[in-house]
């Protein structure tokens, strides 16, 4: 079987890697993102040409942020990297590289990263959701990925979960991502911080800025205020994930990201919250746990997501 590339387009930067379809990162590289359509363009073929370098390649996958359109290989709404919007990825990619490209939405392909070699890879029934500055998903179910009509499926940042709730980057209100992102825990945390100036958390505030990985450090040395700002987020994660297990009826979700790294702090509010909102038999299968691939799971994800010509995934 042949490797394939995978290609993590972020809006800060561009990580491409060949990958066998054991899993393995053979080389990979990393750039820094620019923002015209045009030098977008190069920097990802440059990332591919650099990154395939002699070795035997069946295609390439991109995971871009944003709502992809899977059937024209396009994404048509990228609120961090609005270069990349409406550009036809596989002609113009394919143009340059000759290979055979596909475009897939950045958090499902990571879904698909830890479905094939992380935290899935044992069961046919995975929900995958990162909690970073924003908060994104993927479903996997009976061993495909759910992509609907589009490609445009598997949103789960953006279900409502608190109807007059903050208002979210998609201008909704109340979603998932406006209350559990690693930007809602901060800005929980600068409220806490002014209620409660003589915690940690509100000593802190009154020096600098506060970030997400802050309260994680501060909740880890037992400061309270600092806990609750995390408990907060795992409830409003464990109020989405229990709508994802009577919808789904997933063995695992796997929850990534930088504010994963918070692990029980934010997961054990979380799962409580699953088990007093979610319906048995799903509650009592479902296992909850830290995603296991981290950052590389963009990349193994894409490459796992590449096709030949055919359709057919490179990696079977
Ligand atoms: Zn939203």
């Amino acid at each position: 079987m042949l490797n394939a590339i995978g290609v993590d387009v972020g809006g800060t930067k561009i990580a491409a890697g060949v990958v066998t379809p054991e899993g393995e990162v053979l080389k990979e590289v990393r750039h820094p993102t620019a923002h015209t359509p045009e030098r977008v363009l190069e920097g990802i073929a440059g990332a591919i040409e650099e990154v395939r370098d002699g070795f035997e390649v069946g295609g390439v996958s991109l995971g871009v942020p944003g709502t992809v359109l899977s059937a024209e290989n396009k994404v048509i709404f990228s609120p961090n990297l609005h270069a990349i919007e409406g550009i036809p990825l596989k002609d113009e990619l394919g143009k340059r590289t000759g290979l055979h490209v596909t475009v897939e939405n950045d958090a499902s392909a990571a879904a698909w990263g830890e479905f094939r070699f992380g935290a899935g890879s044992d069961v046919g029934h995975l929900i995958f959701i990162t909690l970073g500055t924003g908060v994104g998903g993927g479903v996997i179910t009976n061993g495909a990925l759910l992509r609907g009509a589009q490609g445009a499926g598997g949103e789960l940042g953006h279900v409502t979960i608190q109807a007059t709730g903050p208002r979210c980057g998609c201008g909704n209100h109340g979603c998932l991502e406006a209350l559990a992102s690693g930007t809602a825990i901060q800005r929980r945390a600068r409220e806490v911080a002014s209620e409660r100036p003589d915690s940690a958390l509100g000593e802190l505030a009154a020096e600098r800025k506060v970030l997400g990985e802050d309260v994680t450090e501060l909740a880890r040395r037992g400061d309270e205020a600092a806990i609750s700002v995390l408990e907060e987020a795992g409830k409003w994660l464990g109020v989405g994930l229990a709508g994802f297990v009577n919808v789904f009826n997933p063995e695992v979700i796997a929850v990534g990201g930088g504010v994963s790294e918070a692990g029980d702090l934010i997961l054990s509010p979380a799962r409580r919250e699953v088990h007093l909102r979610s319906r048995s038999p799903g509650r009592d299968l479902v296992r909850i746990k830290e995603a296991t691939l981290g950052p590389a799971s963009g990349i193994l994800g894409a490459a796992a997501l590449a096709r030949h010509p055919s359709g057919e995934y490179v990696f079977g």
